[in-house]
């Protein structure tokens, strides 16, 4: 068999691309499960949708098992219902390790890159590797310092700021580090260079005084002197990278800059071949381990039917993710045919996929979300205010009802208010149309609009 060239896995932060979802779920820390994974009424920002909730602690402790990966679960329910904000719950109690990645169906339809490389980007985004290294660190307390380059009477000197901090900081400070200690076999009371941008490692020996050694440096450097005395140790190292991560290091045209830029552009598939053999080799030799984690589409109705043929395959690949859709269609058509299926999704991606439904909220649980959004939000409603708020969101939408918070506030504050009061949201809701009261208006005058 041909040799695979050496894969390199070392970045320096994680590229956590997907939808900018932060602000309409920033109330949501988890699904609001106790240890038995039951739903509680009201918990991490998580109200009501009992079911779901539950539901989702289900998958939850499969993929914390690592048990489902190369599956398929879909949310469906009515609009504003909570499927997004469910799989965020679901991400939030993943935890860092496991690898989250949330994309809209839209986002796939590009100029730059085909349908199928974008979904190719984002399983792989979506499978982390956690590769286990052997290396030689310094224990105990390491001076840091940066140099001040003044001249003084001649000769070059750097002024010390000293901080002392351990090893594991300085790890920190660029995964490439260890890379450039193990190599250039630093020891106990030398200096050395770590190039902020690159990562760059350069041994100066015991003296970091020489002012040709500095000069070379950008302003960038930081100077790390190794402790005295102490000895080396041996530890082993973890660090979790996803798949696209490797990908895109290993691209000779990308670079690992293009993950800081996310302008990844098409990644060949030898490379990706390449890369598939080689985390297979490492994870027979045991220096890796496969995290499979979560890719989650929202929209799915948006995707075509060549996007589903591609998802059906993927998810029988050995670096197969849980793939997570929502969509809120009911019988509709499956886009790029002519034939009609449920939630727009074609039979056999159907039945591959286990369905959690959401259903419509009552009116207490309205009152609960819209009362935790004005928090999140820093809002304070009056009584009277969240009451009319949510009559509102049960006759409109809870999106609709949670996006008046923001504006009756402003309403509020203009008439010197700190507290949002009845009237605000009545004008708020008279100047901002729902829906309904938009598509009423379009009935009436029809004239007045382009075709
Ligand atoms: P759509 O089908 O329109 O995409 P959706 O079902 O994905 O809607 P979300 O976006 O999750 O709905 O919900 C709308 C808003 O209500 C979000 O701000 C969300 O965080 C909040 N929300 C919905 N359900 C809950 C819930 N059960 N607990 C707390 N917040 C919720």
């Amino acid at each position: 068999m041909a040799s695979t060239p050496t894969i390199s896995t070392k970045v320096q932060s994680k590229d956590l691309n997907g939808l900018s979802l932060i602000a309409a779920h920033s109330h949501i820390s988890g699904l609001g499960l106790d240890e038995n994974l039951r739903p509680k009424e009201s918990a991490d920002g998580m109200v009501g949708q009992l079911k779901a909730r539950k539901a989702a602690g289900v998958i939850l402790k499969m993929i914390q098992a690592g048990k489902i990966a190369g599956r398929a679960v879909l949310i469906a329910g009515p609009p504003s219902t909570g499927k997004t904000a469910i799989a965020m719950g679901l991400s939030q109690s993943l935890g860092s390790e496991v690898p989250f990645t949330a994309i809209a169906g839209s986002e796939v339809f590009s100029l730059e890159l085909s349908k199928t490389e974008s979904l190719i980007q984002a399983f792989r985004k979506s499978i982390g590797i956690k590769i286990k290294e052997e290396t030689e660190i310094i224990e105990g307390e390491v001076v840091e310092i940066q140099i001040d380059r003044s001249i003084t009477g001649g000769h070059k000197q750097g002024k010390l700021t000293i901080k002392t901090t351990d090893m594991e900081t300085i790890y920190e400070l660029g995964n490439k580090m260890i890379e450039g200690l193990t190599k250039e076999k630093v020891l106990a009371g030398d200096v050395i260079s770590i190039d902020k941008a690159s990562g760059k490692i350069t041994k100066l020996g015991k003296s970091f005084t020489r002012a040709r050694d500095y000069d070379a440096m950008g302003p960038e450097t930081k100077f790390v002197q190794c402790p005295e005395g102490e000895l080396q140790k041996r530890k082993e190292v973890v660090h979790t990278v996803s798949l696209h991560e490797i990908d895109v290091i290993n691209s000779r045209q990308q670079g690992f800059l293009a993950l800081f830029s996310g302008d990844t552009g098409e990644i060949r598939s030898e490379v990706r071949d390449q890369i598939n053999t080689k985390v297979a080799e490492w994870k027979e030799e045991g220096k890796a381990d496969i995290v499979p984690g979560v890719l989650f589409i929202d929209e799915v109705h948006m995707l075509d039917i060549e996007c589903f043929s591609f998802i059906n395959r993927a998810l029988e690949d050995d670096f197969a993710p849980i793939v997570i859709m929502a969509t809120n269609r009911g019988i509709s058509k499956t886009r790029g045919t002519n034939y009609k299926s449920p939630h727009g999704l074609p039979v056999d991606l159907l039945d591959r996929s286990i369905i959690i439904h959401t259903s419509s909220y009552s009116a207490d649980e309205i009152r609960t979300i819209l009362s935790i959004r004005a928090s999140e939000e820093e809002v304070e409603l009056t009584g009277d205010a969240l009451a009319l708020l949510t009559k509102i969101g049960q006759e409109t939408s809870l999106r609709y009802a949670a996006n008046l918070i923001a504006v009756s506030q402003q309403i509020a504050l203009k008439r010197r208010s700190s507290s949002v009061e009845l009237p605000d949201i009545k004008r708020a809701y008279m100047l901002f149309l729902d829906s309904d009261r938009s598509v009423q208006y379009l009935e009436e005058y029809p004239n007045q609009f382009i075709d």
